[in-house]
């Protein structure tokens, strides 16, 4: 595999392989909905002990099998060079690391010194937190090592706080990763992401809109009865559903009118994000003449008070303009952040 195809490139399998009746009827299913290649887990990274931590080796060869008979590739997931011995010697076709093992340098050298020249296609997912740069680090030391395809999967990063999301998206993430390295196709894994079957579509279909190169999804023959992610994972024929329902959108050039059409409103972008400099420009001047007369008559920088009366009036100018509140409190905390600094650097 030298290059992500077809695009979208879609992974579909368990979330553990749990038996060899389990995956080959996971296998038959979705081979049915037009998938490449199939996964299933074998050690699974758990947070508590005691729960189901995979088949380990023994699933190896049923995983193998499951996908040979159907005619799909098949890969899992490696946290450590044992792991890569053991897909090297069944013949398994890909591998995944894990959100838990990309954030640990240490352990992706390892896999990475372990796959050196194997030309076996990487997956690298997310690191947990949302730090765009571990990523980058992870997917640098696969890209030097000699494996084969390079790949990124985006399936969300761990927040605090209240969210519908098992594990929130923060698109902005992959989609630096790919403003900084171009040439790695990204696929979204969005049944990590959503923690819920019944987000997984909607999850894929946004994926697809932002021109994500492929998914990866979670699909058991019985997923009530999933010893992992139970609530996550979908039925084949949902997957199949779900496959046809798709919009694709593609991103060659656009006819004449279309293109035309890009050109006026993106000059007027530009024009409103140049205004939007000078403004913020003329603020912070502004902010540092109040910073002066703070400091003057002895008043503290941040001012509670008048910071919650900016707050509440631009929330409220916000919902006029049928403008997302919490987009707008993100912005004006930047804002209030950036202006505090120049008031105290001063
Ligand atoms: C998985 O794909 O089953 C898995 C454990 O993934 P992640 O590392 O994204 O949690
Ligand atoms: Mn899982």
């Amino acid at each position: 595999m030298s290059k992500l195809v077809p695009i979208p490139f879609i992974i579909a399998g368990p979330c553990s392989v749990e038996s060899p009746e389990q995956i080959m009827a996971a296998a038959e299913g979705i081979s049915k909905a037009g998938v490449t290649m199939l996964r299933g887990g074998l050690w699974k990274p758990r947070t508590h002990p005691g729960c189901f931590e995979g088949v380990g080796e023994t699933g190896a060869r049923w995983l193998r099998d499951a996908g040979r008979a159907t005619g799909m590739k098949t890969i899992t997931e490696v946290a450590n060079a044992r792991h890569v011995e053991v897909i090297l010697k069944y013949g398994i076709d890909a591998v995944w690391i894990g959100a838990r093992t990309t954030g640990n340098p240490f352990l992706v050298q390892e896999i990475a010194d372990a796959l050196k020249g194997t030309g076996l296609p990487v997956f690298v997912k997310n690191p947990l937190v949302p730090d765009p740069e571990l990523w980058l680090g992870a997917v640098e030391r696969l890209s030097g090592c000699g494996c084969g395809l390079v790949c990124a999967v985006h399936r969300g990063f761990h927040s605090y706080g209240e969210s519908i999301y098992r594990n929130s998206p923060f698109w902005q993430i992959p989609v630096e990763l790919h403003r900084r390295m171009p040439e790695i196709p990204v696929l979204c894994d969005p049944s990590h992401i959503g923690g819920r079957r019944d987000l997984v579509r909607s999850l894929s279909q946004q994926a697809m809109a932002l021109g994500f190169d492929g998914l990866m999804i979670e699909v058991h023959p019985d997923p009530d009865k999933a010893l992992s992610d139970a609530a996550q994972q979908i039925t084949p024929a949902e997957l199949a559903q779900l496959l046809s329902s798709l919009k694709m959108r593609g991103n060659s050039a656009p006819g004449a009118e279309a293109a035309a059409a890009l050109d006026s409103l993106r000059s007027d972008i530009d024009r409103i994000d140049s205004s939007l400099i000078d403004l913020l420009a003329e603020r912070m001047k502004i902010s540092e003449a109040i910073g002066e007369v703070k400091e003057k008559s002895g008043l503290t920088v941040l001012q509670t008070g008048r910071w919650n009366s900016v707050l509440a009036k631009v929330r409220a100018l916000a919902q006029e303009k049928d403008l997302d509140e919490s987009f707008i409190t993100e912005v004006f905390n930047l804002i209030h952040r950036a202006s505090m600094e120049r008031q105290i650097n001063k």
